[in-house]
């Protein structure tokens, strides 16, 4: 009889959870899964914590799946055939990262104040010095690309300027992003929605903005000694950097992994996927689970098992917060075939209070794969 096979999967973001459950499905494999406290936070919950009007417990969960041990730890290094946790190596077949990116520190303090959030966690952090501010301009500041989500700081400014007009706060919101237009590698349609969504929502988008990603972390925007345009708070979305556990798999270039076909990297036995590795997909949710499941599917038929399915490419789909409850939804799908080959098609759901309730649902979802048997 052969020995029982054991894969690590490293965290519980949806790629991590993806490529956990399709091997947990597979019978004689065993499935470790590694994530600080066992728990995973659903990101598109950042806004509405950010805006005060949600706690980042609601957007927090315990993973429990049958058969599925989890270990509560943050992995410290990963080598062929092992993960090192609490100072001891834990073996296994083959690892399948996905830890998602890592923030920069944003700090300091400018003319006005600075914050830097890009999770629930972070943004309810920041939310009480947000809240102190009450009137003058606030920005919104997209340090650097690539970052998770691209729609969703403009999605933020807008609900913090519809917020703050229906308080009768006079609070003037604007968006500072070094693209020259608005997710330009999605084609100039979505662009153009999301300046008129700002339009709409009364919030300034200052486009082609000279960021300086090494001055926020002592609280600056740009390398110049006076700067941030006198902004009474500065929202930093911060940097997006490589996992520390994946350094020694990227280059000064990207902070992306590069992976083959299957998310397969140099390193032998593992694997990195979802927003960590270098895909041409955008970073989101729907690839990221994609990835996982692929390189899930990879490892079984190495192990030799009987090769599963592929999954369906994947189909981004992101929320766009408008604030005041209404959302709009953009869904791509690449009808000549996958990127950077295929171009995107975009279809763009206009912003509707009715559209709240699909965000729910997808949160709703996202618990379901988590938590079993509620
Ligand atoms: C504000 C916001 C809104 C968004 N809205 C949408 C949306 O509407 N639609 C959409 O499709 N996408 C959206 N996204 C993007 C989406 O959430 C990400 O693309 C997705 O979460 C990436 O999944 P992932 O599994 O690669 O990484 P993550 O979700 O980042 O998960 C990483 C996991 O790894 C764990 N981890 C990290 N380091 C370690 C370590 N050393 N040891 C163990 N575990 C570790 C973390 O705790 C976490 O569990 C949004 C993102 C943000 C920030």
């Amino acid at each position: 009889m052969r020995a029982v096979p054991t894969v690590a999967v490293v965290g519980t973001g949806p790629a991590g959870i993806a490529a956990t459950r399709q091997l947990r499905d597979q019978a004689g494999v065993r499935v470790v899964l590694v994530a600080p406290e066992g728990r995973s936070e659903y990101l598109p919950g950042t806004l509405a914590v950010a805006a005060g009007d949600a706690r980042a417990a609601q957007y927090r969960t315990r993973v429990e799946l049958a058969g599925v041990e989890i270990i509560p730890a943050r992995v410290e290094a990963i080598e062929p055939g092992a993960l090192r946790i609490g100072g001891s190596w834990i073996r296994a077949h083959a690892v399948i990262a996905a830890p998602g990116l890592a923030l920069d520190p944003v700090g300091g303090a400018t003319s006005g104040e600075i914050v830097g959030f890009w999770d629930p966690t972070g943004a309810e952090a920041a939310a009480p010095r947000m809240r102190a501010v009450e009137r003058g301009l606030v920005d919104v500041v997209i340090s650097s690309l690539p970052y998770r989500c691209p729609p969703a700081p403009y999605g933020l400014a807008m609900r913090l300027a519809r917020r703050a007009r229906r308080l009768g706060q006079q609070l003037q919101v604007r968006l500072v992003t070094p693209e020259e237009h608005p997710l330009a590698a999605l084609g100039r349609v979505l662009g153009d929605a999301l300046l008129a969504g700002c339009q709409d929502a009364g919030v300034e988008v200052s486009l082609g903005a000279k960021i300086d990603p090494e001055a926020l972390a002592r609280g600056a925007i740009t390398a110049r000694a006076s700067d941030g345009d006198g902004a009474d708070l500065t929202i930093v979305i911060p940097r997006h950097r490589t996992s520390p556990l994946l350094a020694d798999l990227v280059d000064a270039t990207s902070p992306l992994v590069t992976v083959d076909a299957r998310f397969g990297t140099e390193m032998t036995g593992v694997f990195v996927v979802g927003d960590a590795a270098a895909s041409p997909y955008p970073r989101a949710a729907d690839p990221a689970a994609w990835s996982g499941t692929l390189a899930a599917t990879a490892v079984l038929s190495e192990l030799g098992f009987e090769h599963a399915r592929d999954p369906e490419a994947p189909a981004p789909d992101c929320f766009v917060d408008h604030g005041d409850g209404a959302y709009g939804r953009i869904r791509i799908t690449y009808p000549d075939g996958p990127p950077p080959g295929g171009q995107p098609a975009v279809a763009i759901a206009p912003a509707t209070p009715a559209l709240a309730k699909d965000f729910e649902d997808a949160h709703r979802r996202w618990h379901a794969l988590r938590v079993e048997g509620q």
